[in-house]
């Protein structure tokens, strides 16, 4: 495992963290964080995890501090991680469900008009996530949350909401504390911040974790837009917040520590956009401004611009993409052989199957994993030797992952080293 990796556990371990005299954080019981205000006759949950069993633990938690009833459940944007775990808030509380009215862009929750291909997205997401893969060994931690916890009922506790808001900034009074909910576009369209101002405690959703940002997840998302992404870190700044509370990982406390990381966020997709953008004027390929593309080493070295989640070369091919198609420039690429005729054609051109599994060998050998499995693909696509190249496939699979700091590209590479194995029982 990467040696970065291994910190995690400790740095994801369980706690309520007092954000003020009147404000919580469940921190380390979930994928994602939860929120507790405690209002005049009842409290306000920002934000109710993926699980309804991690819901109940924070929920036990919230219990010791007061028992007053949850009045409101203010969510930030609608991703799973972040909505399932309402009804257990709720309890018999019967609170109003606030949020924003756009939509998420994201199939798996919100009904789009034509259908789209649910089955691959679900499969992927299993992977990316890692989910049922085994604590320690294979899953550590998401990257921005603990490995560690219940999975029982996920996406089980959703609710709908009882209250849309549609307007760019919206005062609201609940339980005697003032807030503002403030659109804010970033990780999601519907991404709705809320802002405490007697206290200066901004909750910021998934437009801030500590890791370099998810601006594309191979779980199979929608273009997020990256200069909109950017300027709501500007947006963000601009509350000038004390205490900046994120959908993931730990608060940020101090005005300046939070300019400091929300600048460092918009500088680091400013670089992403300016770099690929110019890259692509000069000519470049997809493939090859994938490769190019790095942030500066004064970034990279940031503990909240990490790789853990997100994907430098991810955010470069997801720019291309979303800006400009598929198709890389290059003529070669308009008729591209098939997979399957070009693998035959090179597996022919290197002497044979024999002399592939030499260089696989050797790949192995060295640690050159990736070009072990483009080479074992090709075996694969031709189906010469295929069990023996598939089971190969998934033990190149596993040792690549150990290096990995991306948690999403570990558990995507064990997860299918799995399905491999277990299609040859
Ligand atoms: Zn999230």
């Amino acid at each position: 495992m990467h040696p970065e990796l291994k910190a995690h556990p400790d740095y994801f371990r369980r706690e309520i963290v007092q954000l003020a005299d009147n404000v919580y954080q469940a921190f380390g019981f979930a994928a994602s964080n939860v929120y507790m205000i405690v209002g005049d006759d009842g409290v306000i949950i920002i934000d109710t995890t993926e699980t309804t069993a991690a819901a109940a633990n924070i929920l036990a938690e919230f219990r010791k501090i007061t028992d007053l009833p949850v009045k409101t459940i203010i969510l930030t944007h609608t991703h799973r991680d972040h909505v399932s775990g309402a009804a257990i808030f709720a309890g018999d509380d019967a609170p109003q469900v606030i949020k924003s009215e756009r939509n998420s862009d994201d199939p798996l929750i919100d009904a789009t008009e034509h259908p789209r291909a649910t089955k691959a997205m679900q499969a992927r997401t299993k992977r990316q996530f890692g989910i049922g893969l085994s604590y320690p060994d294979e899953i550590i931690g998401i990257g921005v949350g603990p490995g560690d916890r219940p999975l029982k009922g996920m996406g089980a506790g959703m609710m709908e909401p009882t209250r849309l808001i549609s307007d760019d900034r919206t005062c609201i009074a609940l339980s005697g504390i003032d807030l503002e909910l403030v659109m804010a576009p970033g990780e999601t369209p519907d991404h709705m911040v809320v802002w405490y101002p007697e206290k200066k405690i901004l909750f910021s959703g998934d437009n801030f974790y500590r890791s370099f940002p998810n601006l594309y997840a191979i779980r199979g998302t929608a273009y997020r837009d990256f200069d909109t992404w950017a300027d709501t870190m500007e947006l963000l700044m601009g509350f000038k917040p004390e205490v900046l509370g994120p959908g993931h990982t730990k608060a940020v406390f101090g005005a300046a520590a939070i300019r400091d990381v929300l600048g460092d966020y918009r500088d680091a997709i400013r670089h992403v956009v300016d770099a690929t953008r110019a890259g692509m004027d000069a000519g470049l390929t997809i493939d090859e401004l994938a490769h190019a593309v790095k942030l500066p080493p004064e970034l990279a070295s940031k503990p909240h611009l990490r790789e853990y989640y997100g994907r430098v070369d991810f955010a470069v091919r997801a720019y291309f993409v979303g800006t400009m198609g598929w198709f890389d420039g290059n003529p070669t690429s308009l008729g591209a052989l098939s997979p399957k005729d070009e693998a035959e054609r090179m597996i022919r051109l290197a002497g044979g199957g024999e002399a592939v599994w030499g260089e696989i060998g050797t790949a192995r050998a060295d640690g050159d994993y990736q070009w072990a499995l483009q080479l074992l693909d090709r075996l694969i696509l031709v189906d010469m030797d295929g069990d023996r190249a598939r089971l190969a496939k998934a033990e190149v699979l596993r040792d690549h992952a150990v290096g990995q700091i991306n948690c999403p590209t570990r558990h995507y590479y064990i997860q299918c080293a799995r399905e491999l194995e277990q299609s040859d029982d």
